[in-house]
């Protein structure tokens, strides 16, 4: 994860900033100026929703106001960034070697790689304070599969890590055209709730895709129970009773959600979902920050320890495997040699005897699942040897 250089022409990437140009310095940013840290943007969605090509479309339309945003990619097993990235998981963690020195599929290889990156995102941090005096955004990208960011331990260590230092915004991008039924179109939402809880940021439903399909009926469902009771009767289907009585739930998520429409595309919606981004950053100030200044005070403290210890445990399986790309050895600037680097020098100050305290009044699920992927790292890394000395031994008769 070297961080990269701005490829130049990058902010050409995308054709067509049509607001941006014609409406001045300032576009779509109201506020931001006015902000002594950046606003760290984190785009969560399913596959194929729109994500990166959403950050792709934001990064350009930051260019062409003079704002560019820092911006950071998350998923390891994307062919192609669309995007200059300024720091880029894969230069950190090659996800193919991954699959193959651990010996597993697509998504283990995808879940492991952010969980290793997640072991070092300290160093991200001290990136993003560097460089915070330069950016008004920071745009994150996250993989294809969105319960890989959601529902793991490394989303979790990611999410909390940026939010305890700088003002963060989830944007949910939502497929709209995917969305017409209104089966579907529940489903989404209630992920987008359940997104809503585990992250405990401020919220943001980017409705992409609205150059194939314009979101105001979806925004009539919200905004009018009749009109979505009228939809669900059209359908035929078995589950739409179970879709009334959870819409009546949702109701009230709908009171208080943002919803833009967008098209990552053609750049629509781009000013109205600033707006939106603002007014969430004050949110995340006025209502969150608070929450989040306490969860750092107690992670300094005896929790920070422990998380600690786990991250040293997990580099120290990281170490055992050589996972890394050929430019390990060469010492290069920049965080990715110090991702891929083994055993650390300053690793010494964590000697003291931890296993003293046999009750963890601290432990979280996450911290668990910390332990639990050390030893699965272990686990497989036995298996992969093993299957390794079958194959290398010679057919004895
Ligand atoms: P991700 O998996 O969420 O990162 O999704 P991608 O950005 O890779 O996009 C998935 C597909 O949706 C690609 O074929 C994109 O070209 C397409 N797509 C993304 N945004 C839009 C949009 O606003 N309009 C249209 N028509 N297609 C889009
Ligand atoms: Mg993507």
């Amino acid at each position: 994860m070297a961080e990269a250089e701005q490829r130049p022409g990058a902010e050409g990437v995308v054709p067509g900033n049509r607001e941006a140009s014609a409406a001045g310095e300032d576009s779509g940013t109201p506020g931001a100026a006015a902000r002594d840290r950046p606003v760290c943007l984190l785009v969560l969605g399913m596959a194929g929703s729109g994500k990166t090509t959403f950050v792709q479309r934001l990064t350009a339309h930051l260019h062409s106001v003079s704002a560019p945003p820092y911006v950071i990619n998350l998923d390891p097993a994307v062919h192609e960034v669309p995007y200059p990235a300024n720091i880029d998981i894969r230069d950190t963690v090659n996800y193919k070697e991954v699959m193959k020195q651990y010996g597993l599929g697509p998504n283990g290889g995808i879940v492991t790689s952010l969980n290793l990156f997640a072991t070092r995102f300290d160093q991200v941090m001290q990136f993003l304070e560097k460089k915070q005096q330069d950016h008004r955004y920071v745009l994150i990208d996250t993989p294809g599969q969105i319960e890989v960011f959601t529902w793991s331990a490394s989303g979790t260590i990611i999410t909390e890590t940026l939010a305890s230092s700088f003002p963060c915004v989830v944007i949910y991008v939502m497929d709209t055209s995917r969305s017409v039924s209104p089966v579907t179109f529940m489903s989404n939402m209630l992920y987008a709730c359940s997104i809503l809880y585990k992250t405990k940021l401020p919220f943001i439903v980017a409705m992409n895709k609205t150059d194939i399909i314009d979101h105001s009926f979806a925004v009539e469902w919200m905004q009018d129970f009749e009109v979505f009771q009228d939809a669900l009767n059209q359908e035929t289907s078995y589950v739409s009773n179970l879709t009334r009585s959870m819409s009546l739930v949702l109701d009230e998520f709908y009171t208080n959600l943002r919803v833009v429409g967008v098209s990552a595309v053609t750049g629509s919606g781009l000013d109205e979902l600033f707006v939106q981004v603002e007014d969430a950053a004050d949110e995340y100030e006025r209502d969150y920050r608070p929450e989040y200044e306490r969860l750092r005070r107690q992670l300094t403290e005896a929790q920070s320890r422990k998380q600690q210890e786990q991250l040293q445990r997990l580099r120290k399986d990281l170490g055992a495997v050589d996972m890394s790309s050929p430019a390990e050895e060469v010492h290069v600037t920049g965080p990715s040699d110090l991702i891929m680097t083994r055993g650390n020098p300053d690793d010494s100050e964590d000697d003291e005897d931890s296993d003293t305290d046999d009750i963890d009044h601290h432990a979280t699920e996450e911290s668990k699942e910390g332990d639990a992927f050390g030893n699965f790292l272990k686990e497989r890394k036995e298996v992969v040897q093993v299957r390794n000395r079958k194959c290398e031994m010679p057919d004895d008769p």
